[in-house]
């Protein structure tokens, strides 16, 4: 009896259709008890990758403990279950991204006859990151609620090996729970590095603390000059504050450079200021409570400024210090914090797995980390043979300018294939919705790089402008599916959209002509 209760227990809360699974969970569930183990899989960090694991493998009737615990930022910024996308990272920053948005459309309304005094807008930070805080807090709630509804065990503590079958939970009392696990999943991400100068741990803030300031920015340096840092010091301008970006070397780096040059060019414009080639030496506190960063340029030359708000975005450490992997023989890829796995995501310990932003040499996105996630627990628990593909995954800078692309930058597929054997067609085009405003459309433009020969194959699109994050998501499939530069002139575009100008592509940068339109770019 007490058997048949532990094996109705298994297939009782997914629901499933006993005879289809039965034979697998019945073996799945005696190997647990010969070998003596309490679960079928303990994840380590209920993040993206994490949760979307855990909750695939209870689907597929395996028996799972996700363990979440989340370290104040060294400036106290604590949070709640769910992971960096959505308490720190993706949510809060496109709600601050829409909130910039809405400033500039606010302008544009009145040339479209809206009764709007733009003169006088201010954005009310605090009602801001209210209302941020409100959605984050309800994502959190639901996140939970969902986590029980699928019998997946939340525990709220921070885990260790203590060998490869046993991870221990430290809980927030300091108590220990030790569950024994016949495999593991690390998905515990990462988190903000700082730079090690004097008062930058001190004074500095990063991406865990910008969304939660309870006193607004003010005049805010942003040093970094990739994804995070551009996207913070796009909406940090757009709420009206001065924001300057400190850049080390170059713009979003492994990006294609054309693209990453338009965004900078936009984000100047819009008022971002940039400090080019240089590195902050120290942050220390002024007399009236501000903090004075002294810097210095790559030919040497020293400089400074008074901010009231210094935000790193240099870049992030996978949280890989706690797990005491050496405990279960797990070993970190030589020279960093993260791990190496194979092509099925698996460690050097046999039973155990990794996913998301701790993955060494894999893309840091939200959607990288759930997809891999679902896979291992289909591969784990339901006999299933797919690998993660992690080859053209789309993505978009949020910078407020949008810049959205997939697959390989011009560079890159020159750098690969050689420029004899790449054509790049590229437009800079006018969205119609652009002409009464009048707004500036110099950053509208678009690019596809392929290979120059037969259908000629789509190795990268790229496109810079209005909502690229929706229009890359639909040719992103496009191009997984193996899209031709053929079948993209023979597609019937949707007019007046921007996301037409790829169907319409027709100059080639090899032939030298203007790819600006008559009506375009002034
Ligand atoms: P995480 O989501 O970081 O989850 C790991 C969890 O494990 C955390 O809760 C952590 O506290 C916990 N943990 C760590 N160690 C332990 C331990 N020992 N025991 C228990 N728990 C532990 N991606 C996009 O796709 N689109 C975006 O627009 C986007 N914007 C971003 C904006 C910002 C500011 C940032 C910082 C990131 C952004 N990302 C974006 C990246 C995205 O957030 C990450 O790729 C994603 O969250 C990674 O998921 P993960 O499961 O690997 O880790
Ligand atoms: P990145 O690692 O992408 O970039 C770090 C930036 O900081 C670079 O510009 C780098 O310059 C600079 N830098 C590094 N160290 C220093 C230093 N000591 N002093 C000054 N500058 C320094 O990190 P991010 O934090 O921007 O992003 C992390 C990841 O999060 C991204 O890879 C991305 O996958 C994910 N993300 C995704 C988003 C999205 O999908 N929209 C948004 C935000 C984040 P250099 O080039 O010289 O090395």
């Amino acid at each position: 009896m007490a058997f048949f209760n532990l094996f109705r227990r298994q297939i009782a809360p997914v629901g499933l259709v006993v005879t289809t699974n039965i034979n697998h969970l019945h073996r799945r569930f005696l190997s647990r008890l010969q070998e003596n183990f309490e679960y079928d899989l303990v994840v380590i960090g209920g993040g993206s990758g994490g949760l979307a694991c855990a909750k695939e493998a209870v689907a597929h009737g395996a028996k799972v403990a996700v363990l979440d615990f989340v370290k104040p930022s060294p400036q106290g910024t604590k949070w709640g279950l769910g992971g960096t996308c959505v308490n720190v990272g993706c949510i809060p920053k496109k709600l601050m991204h829409q909130a910039a948005l809405l400033g500039e459309a606010v302008h544009e309304a009145a040339a479209y006859g809206w009764n709007v005094d733009k003169d006088n807008l201010k954005l009310d930070w605090s009602v801001l990151r209210q209302n941020v805080e409100n959605h984050i807090k309800s994502v959190n709630w639901v996140t939970r609620v969902d986590l029980r509804d699928k019998k997946v065990e939340y525990i709220n503590g921070l885990g260790y090996f203590k060998d490869k079958n046993t991870v221990v939970a430290v809980m927030k009392n300091k108590t220990e729970k030790v569950l024994t696990t016949k495999y593991v999943v690390i998905a515990v991400g990462g988190r903000p590095n700082y730079p090690d100068i004097p008062g930058a741990l001190e004074y500095g803030i990063t991406s865990d603390d910008v969304f939660s300031l309870k006193t607004e920015p003010g005049k805010t340096l942003v040093v970094g000059a990739s994804y995070i840092a551009l996207e913070c010091a796009g909406f940090l301008n757009a709420f009206g504050y001065d924001t300057t970006v400190m850049v080390r070397s170059i713009f979003l780096r492994g990006f294609d450079q054309q693209m990453a040059e338009m965004v900078a060019a936009a984000a100047a414009e819009k008022g971002v200021k940039f400090l080019q080639k240089t590195v902050p030496s120290a942050v220390e506190k002024t007399e009236d409570g501000r903090l004075l960063v002294r810097y210095t340029s790559a030919e040497g030359q020293q400089g400074s400024d008074v901010f009231d708000t210094v935000l790193f975005a240099i870049g992030r450490k996978a949280c890989t210090d706690d797990l005491q992997l050496q405990a279960a023989g797990v070993k970190l890829h030589p020279g960093s914090h993260k791990l190496a796995v194979n092509d099925i995501e698996q460690t050097n310990v046999e039973n155990i797995y990794a996913v998301g932003d701790v993955l060494q040499g894999k893309p840091e996105l939200t959607p990288v980390a759930i997809h891999a996630g679902r896979l291992i627990a289909r591969r784990l628990f339901a006999g299933a043979t797919q690998k993660m593909d992690y080859a053209d995954v789309a993505t978009t800078v949020f910078s407020p300018l949008e810049y959205g692309c997939v697959g390989l930058s011009e560079e890159d597929a020159i750098a690969k294939f050689g420029e004899d054997n790449v054509e790049v067609y590229h437009a800079y085009y006018k969205p119609t919705e652009f002409f009464i405003p009048q707004k500036s459309v110099r950053y509208c433009y678009l690019k596809a790089v392929a290979f120059k020969s037969g259908d000629q194959k789509v190795l990268g699109l790229h496109y810079v402008g209005p909502v690229a994050g929706e229009v890359i998501q639909g040719f992103g499939a496009a191009v997984k599916a193996g899209l031709t530069i053929k079948i993209l002139l023979n597609t019937v575009g949707i007019h007046p959209t921007t996301a037409e100008e790829f169907t319409r592509l027709s100059i080639t940068k090899s032939s030298g002509l203007d790819p600006t339109p008559a009506t375009c770019c002034s």
